[in-house]
This record gives structure tokens, C-alpha cells and sequence, in this order.
């Protein structure tokens, strides 16, 4: 089969056409992948920065959103059924912990991610368990399916963030950003404000809701959003662009008593002032990482079904499988923001 490799301890991932298809275990199913997404993740990955180069082990095959169809399930497997159209939760937790007995299988202390800590998804065929796959309702189209991945990520951050009746603040708008804004929108925030420094980013966010977006680099903004919120500052921070400076932001423009849900990740540890930006303003702040296996999902689902989220903006290529290095010089230049690669052209 067709895959791509992180093969050498350098810039670029590799195509290989000629590997073996993944073997399935009991409890596995192979799918057969239509479309994949590119993420941030995997432009880290591409770029070799410290992270990328410091988790993924040379070899590994990229990739971690994706729908497809079930082509074989594993002889223990009930439920799924060759033919299906599915997507997947890419963080595989261990089953056996606290945190996956409980509930919480998407913060498992021994999670296994595709495309990082084991084979992915840039390739002709998938091996996942079971359990993590999630079938795509007959309605929403496999271009949508590609990108739950990430749509779960802002989901899952609003709903953290508890943003309905409220006034909505989102500190940058990249992918998992823009989507935010429409997702914030249909979940019942009352106004979204939104900042960046990418112009494109900005008009796209206020298309698809935001009442004001501004650019990051002018601090005048904070007090702006103050004056249209009673002087006290917006009631909920959606941080999504892990930088100091955002977050900074982020925290001066948030009221007391207000709520912050955090999904940006900084490159290095930050400074902060706990003492002024969260404990005298009585601040609530919530780490969000990943899906709720699989709350996020039907939340992500029934969304989609309401006909309220804008993503068609949002998605801006769709390339064949073997333009991989255009989808992310597309990235890298700005001009693409969420690049599709199908499978089967
Ligand atoms: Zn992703
Ligand atoms: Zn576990």
C-alpha cells in the first residue's frame, strides 16, 4: 500500500508505495481510508521541530483524521461491519486504568496516538480497535468526516468553556479556532469576539459570526471589548493560540468570576501572574486535551445533523493523496488553512 513515512531524522515525510497492509488483531478492524486531514500536529511532525522530533519515533506512518470504509474486522469484533463508513478517535487509552474505567479514556496516562506514537492514517489502510471507531451518519459528507478530528477539539472546548447566554472571547483563530467560532455560535454564545494576526483568518471569522475580530498585535482591542461588556470583560476565554502574549490577553480581557478553557499549547513553559490574572479575579481555568470518548462525538454529531455549523470556509483544499508536499507548503504559506488529501483520486 501507499503510505507516508517520517523516515529520516529531518524536514519532509517520505511516500512509500510498496509497504505491507497493517495485520488486524481480534478486537481490531482494518478501513480502507477515503479522505484524511492535515493537521497542525502533523505539520509539527513535517517541520521536525523539538517536540515532533522528541515524541515521534523515526519510521512511524504520519496521520490522524480520516474516514474510510471497514474493509475487514477482526473475528471478536460485534457491531461493525465490512462496508461501514467510519471515522475514529485516534487516542487509543489502555482500558485497564482509573482514567479509562472512568470515563476519561482520552487523558489515559498510557495513551497511544495514531500517526505519533504508532502507524496512522496517510495511507491506504488504517488498523484500529474496535472500540475507537465511530460510524459517520448516512448524511454528513466524507470531506466533514475527514475533520472530526479537530472539529471534536473545538466541540469539546466550548463545551468546556459552558459558553451559552455568554459573551465569548476566542484567542486565535487557526483551524481548530475558526471552527470554534461557528461552534460557539450554534452552542448559544451571544457574541463572539475573536483575535489574530492573520488578516484572511480574521474576515473568515467574522463570516462565520464573530461580531468583531481583531488583530492581536494592537493591545487597544482590550479595552474595546470591556466597554461592550459592561466594563467587566467577556464571561468566557477560549485560548487556542498558545502564545504568551495571547494568553496574556486572553486573561486581561476576561471578567472576574469568569471561565477559561485552554487548548492553545505553548512551545515553552510561560510566565504568569496567577495572582492578578487568575486568584483575585476569581477566575475558573480548564485544560482541555483531546475528545470526551465518546460524549464529544454524539455532541459533534447531532451539531452537524442541526445544520448549524459553517465549515465549507474553513476547508479550503482538497488535493489528491500524492500532492501531500502542496498540502503542506499550502499550510506553511497561509493560503490553505484546512487541506483535505483524498485517498482515492
Ligand atoms: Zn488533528
Ligand atoms: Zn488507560
Amino acid at each position: 500500500m501507499r503510505c507516508l513515512v517520517k523516515s529520516h531524522d529531518a524536514e519532509g515525510m517520505e511516500l512509500f508505495t510498496d509497504r505491507p497492509v497493517p495485520t488486524i488483531g481480534h478486537n481490531d478492524v482494518l478501513i480502507k481510508i477515503h479522505k484524511t486531514g492535515i493537521c497542525g500536529t502533523d505539520r509539527h511532525i513535517w517541520e521536525w521541530d523539538e517536540w515532533a522530533s522528541g515524541r515521534v519515533p523515526i519510521g512511524t506512518v504520519i496521520g490522524h483524521e480520516f474516514v474510510g470504509i471497514v474493509e475487514e474486522v477482526g473475528d471478536e469484533v460485534q457491531g461493525i461491519a465490512v462496508g461501514d463508513r467510519v471515522s475514529g478517535e485516534g487516542h487509543i487509552g489502555c482500558g485497564q486504568c482509573s482514567l479509562c474505567r472512568t470515563g476519561n479514556m482520552h487523558i489515559c496516562t498510557n495513551v497511544s496516538i495514531i500517526g505519533i506514537d504508532r502507524d496512522g492514517c496517510f495511507a491506504d489502510y488504517l488498523s484500529l480497535p474496535a472500540r475507537n471507531v465511530w460510524p459517520v451518519h448516512p448524511s454528513i459528507p466524507d470531506k466533514i468526516a475527514a475533520v472530526f478530528d479537530p472539529l471534536g477539539n473545538a466541540v469539546h472546548t466550548v463545551m468546556m468553556g459552558d459558553v451559552s447566554g455568554k459573551t465569548v472571547l476566542i484567542t486565535g483563530v487557526g483551524i481548530i479556532g475558526l471552527m470554534a467560532v461557528t461552534v460557539a455560535k450554534a452552542a448559544g454564545a451571544t457574541r463572539i469576539f475573536v483575535t489574530d494576526v492573520n488578516t484572511r483568518r480574521l474576515d473568515l471569522a467574522r463570516q462565520l459570526g464573530a461580531v468583531e475580530a481583531f488583530d492581536a498585535r494592537d493591545d487597544a482591542w482590550i479595552q474595546q471589548v470591556k466597554e461592550t461588556t459592561r466594563g467587566e470583560g467577556v464571561d468566557v476565554l477560549l485560548e487556542m493560540s498558545g502564545i504568551a502574549a495571547g494568553i496574556h490577553q486572553g486573561f486581561a480581557s476576561l471578567r472576574p468570576g469568569g471561565r477559561a478553557a485552554l487548548l492553545g499549547l505553548p512551545g515553552r513553559p510561560i510566565e504568569f501572574d496567577l495572582a492578578n490574572e487568575v486568584i483575585f479575579k476569581a477566575a475558573t481555568i480548564i485544560g482541555v486535551n483531546g475528545r470526551r470518548m465518546f460524549q464529544t462525538w454524539y455532541q459533534m454529531q447531532e451539531l452537524l445533523l442541526s445544520g448549524r455549523l459553517e465549515l465549507d470556509a474553513i476547508i479550503t483544499h482538497e488535493l489528491p493523496f500524492e500532492e501531500f508536499a502542496r498540502g503542506f507548503a499550502l499550510m506553511q504559506s497561509g493560503e490553505g488553512i484546512k487541506i483535505v488529501l483524498d485517498c482515492e483520486r
